[in-house]
């Protein structure tokens, strides 16, 4: 009886490591940074997860505004479906638009039909607000064998990040996320942070800590650029 359970455990380990573990250890290790050279060593890319929400992400967009700098918003779709006015401002700013999951699910947990639930869906909402969309960025960056399929079927490229800075969370100050992101960032790094969800209204510590850290990063000679420059 013992050694039935055993093999059990053994056997449904083996298919979490095959199905989930594995496919997310390969691409957080090949994916961390893209492999292109730019024209300018230092450049960079601004990412912002789990939006859009109304206050944060205004915010954001005005600060972003005012040092001509653009990023890339991977909403929630569910989220964009609620706020479409943030969406079509986040466009009409020039910041590009990718897609990070319908509901905010771990993929881990979730099997063929949730995933294609997800993706089929996701893509729905996120294609009224733009035809081509190219980039998907899984929540904490954590994907299952259909997600593979689903990320060919509509020919996104899976973006994870090479900064983060756990801004999401409450015990994180204003001059930790300053003090990370200065200390850590280097040319050709993808940096992620967030403008919904945390706890504690984290994407205002995040949106103040980014008052001096952009202009800061400008000064030491980094570039922001564009996603469709990085991939
Ligand atoms: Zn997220």
């Amino acid at each position: 009886m013992m050694s039935l359970l055993i093999s059990s455990i053994k056997i449904i380990s083996i298919i979490i490591i095959l199905y989930t573990i594995l496919p997310t250890l390969y691409y957080r290790i090949v994916k961390r940074k893209p492999t292109k050279r730019f024209k300018n060593k230092n450049s960079i890319l601004l990412s912002f997860d789990d939006g859009p929400n109304e206050e944060y992400t205004n915010k954001l967009l005005n600060l972003l505004k005012r040092h001509n700098i653009k990023a890339t918003f991977f909403v929630i779709a569910s989220e964009a479906q609620k706020h479409p006015e943030v969406v079509q401002k986040i466009l009409k700013e020039g910041h590009s638009l990718g897609l990070h999951s319908l509901e905010h699910k771990s993929a881990s947990l979730k099997g063929y039909l949730y995933t294609k639930h997800d993706f089929e869906n996701s893509m729905k909402i996120i294609k009224t607000f733009e035809d081509d969309i190219l980039y998907y960025r899984p929540p904490w960056g954590v994907i299952n064998l259909f997600t593979l399929y689903y990320l060919k079927k509509y020919n996104l490229e899976l973006v994870l990040w090479s900064v983060m800075v756990g801004d999401w969370s409450k015990y994180t100050s204003v001059y930790d996320i300053t003090n990370r992101i200065l200390k850590r960032v280097r040319g050709g790094d993808v940096i992620c942070l967030h403008d919904g969800r945390g706890s504690n209204c984290a994407p205002l510590r995040t949106i103040e800590s980014l008052e001096t850290v952009i202009p800061c990063l400008l000064e030491s000679g980094f570039e922001f650029i564009n996603i469709n420059e990085f991939y």
